[in-house]
């Protein structure tokens, strides 16, 4: 074995071990206590969001010419996962904000640029994204949101569905059809919203599965005049600037898959150590060993391909498309299958609301559903291994 320290290569820093150590105790000091409150009440984790700001977590991949951190790709994939260890309600914090201003990095101009990013790096504003619609949704193409011109702005007309942070959040990044002739794909522009642009409201909080603190509502659009400065990158540009931002973001939402399913790991092991049946703890039983063996196997695969997809997130490579959408599949597939084990291995204290694992695996289910469900994946990788 050598000790050059080129052989290190594969390996995260030890800066980003010190950033997991540093988040993972705000996480367990200031968000992990109100997590179970979050869900029962289905209320926004406020004191998850202040622990957040405070220290610097909520909103990490802001760059500094910005006011944020400049938290790399990979550092950004750690915050969401130690976050989500504990509540993933809370993680939809730092993740959504890379989900709603990503476009504005990816495509927007210096003016738009300085005056919306450093309120959401203060702490002091949340960013959204709508491109989903009621009668859109993995068919973001056909969408029937519309912005017209009109003298010097435009005036959006239409609805987006399940906005996550919808309400809470001060800006939105807004996808509508401004060349209703246009070639489908290329007839839609990015907008930058504000909360409080005239005409512009929102639906009722929807009832959920999982993720209850995370507020999830439709945006409403009825002759909502926004100024004509608000574009994102150029006409027609919006939905591949949408599309570009969700090969970088569906590596946030690995990341989430994965914290979640190592806090239903975690739970799951500590649980086995201390439970007896039949005269002798449970994870004494090699039924139960070899399924903790599986979930941790499966798990370890899910955090490395995420790493990796990180790691070409940030460089911006090429197959990034794939990267992004494997890891987003595969940690979630996992999440789903590692969570539903954990409440498994608790017996009947897993299918109650006493013990952790059951939020657990309910707020598993949506990340196979959201940033694109786990067929549309499939049909992004597929794509990419059809082009070469
Ligand atoms: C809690 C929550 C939060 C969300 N947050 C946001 C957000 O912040 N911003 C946003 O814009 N959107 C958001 N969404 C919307 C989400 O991205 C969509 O729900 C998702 O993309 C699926 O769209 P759909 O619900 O219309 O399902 P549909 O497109 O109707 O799909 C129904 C089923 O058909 C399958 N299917 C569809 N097309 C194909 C195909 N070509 N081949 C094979 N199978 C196919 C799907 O995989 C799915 O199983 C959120 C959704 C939820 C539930």
């Amino acid at each position: 074995m050598s000790n050059n320290k080129d052989f290190d290569l594969f390996r995260t820093s030890d800066d980003h071990e010190e950033l997991r150590a540093a988040v993972r105790a705000v996480a367990q000091d200031k968000i992990a206590p109100h997590a179970a409150e979050a869900d029962e009440l289905a209320a926004f984790p406020k004191a998850s969001y202040d622990a957040l700001v405070a220290s610097d977590f909520h909103a990490p991949h802001i760059g500094e010419a910005y006011g944020g951190v400049g938290a790399d790709a990979l550092a950004t994939c750690i915050v969401i996962e130690e976050v989500a260890r504990v509540c993933a309600a809370s993680s939809l914090i730092p993740a959504v904000n890379k989900l709603g201003t990503m476009p504005l990095i990816l495509a927007a101009s210096d003016e738009i640029k300085a005056k919306y990013l450093p309120p959401v790096a203060r702490g002091e504003a949340m960013f959204a994204y709508g491109l989903s619609e009621r009668e859109a949704g993995s068919d973001t193409a056909s969408m029937k949101c519309r912005a017209k011109a009109d003298g010097d702005g435009w005036v959006l007309n239409g609805q987006k569905s399940w906005i996550t942070n919808a309400g809470v959040s001060s800006f939105y990044t807004v996808l509508a059809v401004t060349d209703p002739q246009g070639k489908r794909g290329s007839n839609v522009s990015a907008f930058v919203v504000e909360k409080s642009d005239p005409g512009f409201t929102f639906g009722d909080l929807e009832r959920k599965m999982g993720i209850k603190g995370s507020p999830t509502r439709e945006l409403i659009f009825e002759g909502c005049r926004i100024p004509g400065d608000r574009m994102v990158g150029a006409p027609g540009e919006g939905l591949k600037i949408a599309l570009a931002t969700l090969d970088h973001t569906r590596v946030t939402i690995g990341a989430q898959a994965v914290g979640i399913a190592q806090g239903a790991l975690d739970f799951a092991l500590g649980y086995v150590k201390e439970r007896s049946q039949f005269g002798k703890h449970i994870a004494q039983f090699q039924g139960i060993q070899f399924m903790l063996a599986d979930m941790a196997m499966k798990l370890e695969a899910a955090r490395q391909l995420v790493y990796v997809a990180a790691a070409k997130s940030e460089r911006g490579d090429k197959d990034l498309s794939f990267f992004g959408a494997a890891a987003k599949c595969f940690a979630s597939d996992v999440a789903m299958a590692v969570t539903t084990d954990a409440v498994q291995l608790l017996g009947g204290a897993g299918y109650v609301k006493d013990y952790p694992v059951e939020r657990m695996m309910r707020d598993a289910k949506i990340t196979q559903i959201y940033e694109g469900t786990n067929q549309i994946q499939r049909i992004v990788m597929a794509r990419q291994l059809l082009k070469k």
